[in-house]
């Protein structure tokens, strides 16, 4: 076991999840970070930075939650998206990567 292995995860559909560290770390992840941040190929291919134009026919947006989270293998976790995406497989490794805490991601000056 690591110390950065997950020791809790708790997982809720409709905000978001939040993980225990082994270390003691603790993090907080909402639906739309989650999201932003899949590491899939195709959003990985997106480029993050360009603004998203919004869809003048989409006039209701659904909110986003999550459908379903299978684990794959033992160190990371599937998320289905109520959008329909589900090609992002989240390692734990990549969690933590993404902590978006003040002490993993210091605000910039
Ligand atoms: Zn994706
Ligand atoms: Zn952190």
């Amino acid at each position: 076991m690591r110390q950065t292995d997950p020791e809790h995860i708790a997982i809720a559909k409709s905000s978001g999840i939040k993980i225990d560290w082994k270390d003691g770390h603790h993090s907080e992840y909402t639906l739309q970070y989650l999201r932003d941040h899949c590491p899939c190929a195709t959003c990985a291919e997106a480029h993050p930075d360009a603004p998203t134009a919004p869809n003048p026919l989409q006039l209701y947006k659904p909110k986003l939650r999550m459908e379903k989270v299978e684990p794959v293998g033992q160190y990371a976790i599937r998320i289905h998206w109520s959008d329909g995406h589900n090609a992002g497989i989240y390692s734990y490794d990549y969690f933590r990567e993404i902590c978006p805490c003040r002490e993993c991601k210091p605000p910039q000056a």
